[in-house]
């Protein structure tokens, strides 16, 4: 079985920075880690190659740092990656996106399954992976809790509903998305350190993956971010501190103060 895993690098802590000028995040390589869904889906791909045989690889569409969310991919057990990175890929919207990673999927030849993780934790819109399979024209299911078998082209997976889950079939090529309840994403072997180590990651150009000019960075977004901002937070918290009855009386005080009683 042959797989393919997208992951994007994004910000590690929720401190995250833009730029005024640009309204873009300023994406710095110290603070990035996998996108934790993509953890996961990178989990489940080398799962599926233990059980299936086969091969396992990832995709990341970023900037030159994100090259070390692939070597950390490699650590864990995946063959081998591609970083899709170039200043006409710049602005981006998620369709503009999963246009790229597809080109650049057809470029990789052959794949059973596109594993992608359910949302990123910057973006957010968990679009990218259904839209991958409406570039490629393959099924796509999201929300993949269990995946029970793979047998004679068909994925049989338990999928992830309000009310509970349901058990669905579909045809392999397909996209599918993943959740955190589908496994425990393992630790870096000895071994598959020393691979990442070794790992040289291609460098895939808009060129090299032979993508339209028209769709592609901001021009092939058809939607705009016209302004973005940290909220200001205008309130501060009062702590009443002290025995509990002086902390209800100042309370009650402060509230009369502000005409609130
Ligand atoms: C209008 C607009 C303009 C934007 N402009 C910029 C910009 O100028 N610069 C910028 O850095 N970002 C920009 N972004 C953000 C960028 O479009 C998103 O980061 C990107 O499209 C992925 O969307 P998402 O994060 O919501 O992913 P989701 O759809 O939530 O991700 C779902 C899954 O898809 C896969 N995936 C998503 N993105 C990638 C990727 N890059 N590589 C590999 N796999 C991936 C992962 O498996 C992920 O778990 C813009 C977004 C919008 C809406």
């Amino acid at each position: 079985m042959d797989i393919i895993v997208c992951i994007k690098q994004v910000p590690g802590s929720t401190d995250i920075k833009i730029d005024p000028a640009t309204n873009t995040l300023i994406r710095d390589s110290a603070d990035a880690v996998i996108n934790p869904f993509d953890a996961h889906a990178v989990e489940a791909g080398v799962a599926l190659k233990e059980q299936y045989g086969g091969s396992v690889k990832v995709l990341s569409m970023g900037p030159p740092q994100a090259s070390e969310a692939i070597k950390q991919a490699i650590s864990v057990g995946v063959d081998e990656g591609f970083l899709i990175s170039d200043k006409e890929f710049a602005g981006a919207d998620t369709l503009a996106t999963s246009y790229t990673l597809s080109a650049a999927v057809r470029k990789m030849a052959s794949y059973d399954l596109i594993i992608c993780g359910k949302q990123t934790l910057d973006g957010d819109t968990g679009q990218v992976g259904p839209e991958m399979a409406n570039h490629l024209g393959i099924p796509c299911t999201t929300f993949i809790r269990k995946i029970v078998e793979v047998k004679d082209g068909f994925m049989k997976a338990e999928r992830l509903i309000e009310e509970g889950y349901e058990i669905v079939e579909f045809p392999l090529p397909a996209v599918i998305s993943v959740v955190k309840e589908l496994n425990e994403p393992r630790m870096p072997s000895i071994r598959g350190l020393m691979a990442a180590k070794k790992a040289e990651v291609p460098v895939w150009t808009a060129q090299d993956i032979e993508a339209d000019k028209e769709r592609i960075g901001l021009s092939g977004s058809p939607t705009w971010v016209v302004k973005t901002f940290t909220p200001v937070r205008e309130k501060n918290n009062v702590i009443f501190e002290g025995e509990p009855e002086k902390q209800v009386s100042d309370l009650v005080a402060r509230l009369r103060d502000e005409g609130i009683v």
